[in-house]
């Protein structure tokens, strides 16, 4: 096993030094290290916009909202649509948004705006 670069979100680091690598560029197979002259190939970058392009939904809500809006703007934020029946109206289409609470063990809260008449409600998870 060759040892590979120490990743960091979508930074890699020469795992000898700790020095940032530089992306390679179009036409590079590998990614030299300027302090110590490690070898990464470029494949590893690879596999990271792979795995951030492909699994957008994958994301915290927080980070998928932030994508949303920049493709599609409403009133300042977008919500996900669900297949949520309306107890006011029994329109089958809510927004749905997931709310942490404060503490960790109490779990978040789906709150969902029916799609047709804005009623909201709320259900624990
Ligand atoms: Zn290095
Ligand atoms: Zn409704």
């Amino acid at each position: 096993m060759p040892t590979l670069a120490h990743k960091i979100g979508s930074l890699l680091f020469c795992p000898h030094c700790g020095t940032l690598l530089s992306p390679p560029k179009d036409d590079e197979q590998t990614v030299i290290c300027e302090q110590c002259s490690y070898e990464e190939p470029a494949s590893s970058y690879e596999n990271i916009e792979i795995t951030t392009r492909s699994h957008p939904e994958a994301f915290p809500s927080a980070l998928r909202q932030k994508r949303k809006t920049q493709t599609k703007v409403h009133q300042g934020k977008v919500l996900p649509k669900v297949s949520e029946k309306c107890p006011a109206c029994g329109h089958l289409e809510a927004y749905y948004e997931e709310k942490q609470m404060r503490s960790a063990d109490e779990g978040s809260t789906i709150l969902y705006t029916c799609a047709s008449c804005k009623h909201g409600w709320r259900v624990n998870n």
